[in-house]
């Protein structure tokens, strides 16, 4: 692993803690990007899931890209498949869709891959920054079963495990792992599991 990769400790020092249960990582995974530390997720992801068939990444613009690109770095350079939430005059051709509603901004949008970046029988690693309630992950694993591909598992950056995203994925019988699992936020401070 990299020199002085440590999520976790980056979280409690950078992390803000805003209302009851989102967190701000603004300066270094969502606004600002450390690519020291994104390096050592990368290589970390890599470990957890080399015994799984990986084919492709499959994440969600914007920050999930970063995540899923450093990962592909230590996994043999899968290509990373982003979803769009807003349709550009660009995707011209047919698309996968899924629902998804975020949860920071309160609005539902479409996530869209355009049909000819998912193939059929592909083993599609599904990667984001953050896992909360699961609406993400789960329209992008739709994304992945409409194409008639696998999801080979579901990789999260940080998780709030006090939040209903892995029960939603794991009831679908997808294998979910987080590099850094927070199980409640207490007067402000941020405890993990
Ligand atoms: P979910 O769809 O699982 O409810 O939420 C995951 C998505 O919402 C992620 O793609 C992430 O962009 C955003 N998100 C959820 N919770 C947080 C949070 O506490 N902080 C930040 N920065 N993003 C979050």
């Amino acid at each position: 692993m990299c020199k002085n990769y440590n999520l976790k400790d980056k979280i409690q020092k950078e992390g803000k803690v805003i209302g009851s249960d989102i967190i701000k990582v603004d300066s270094f995974l969502n606004h600002c990007i450390d690519v020291s530390l994104f390096d050592g997720m990368g290589q970390e992801l890599s470990e957890i899931f080399k015994e799984d068939k990986v084919d492709k990444i499959l994440t969600v613009e914007a920050s999930g890209i970063a995540v899923a690109c450093a990962a592909a770095r230590y996994m043999g350079y899968p290509d990373v498949v982003f979803a769009k939430k807003a349709l550009p005059s660009t995707m011209t051709g047919e698309f996968y869709g899924s629902e998804a509603k975020s949860f920071t901004k309160g609005t539902t949008s479409v996530f869209r891959v355009a049909k000819e970046f998912i193939n059929t029988g592909e083993n599609v690693l599904i990667i984001d920054d953050f896992l909360a309630n699961g609406a993400a992950a789960n329209a992008l694993a739709d994304i992945v079963e409409q194409a008639g591909a696998v999801v080979s598992g579901i990789g999260i950056a940080i998780e709030k495990g006090f939040q209903g995203g892995r029960k939603s994925l794991e009831a679908r019988g997808y294998k979910v792992r987080a590099l850094a699992t927070i199980e409640k936020i207490e007067d402000g401070k941020i405890i993990f599991k």
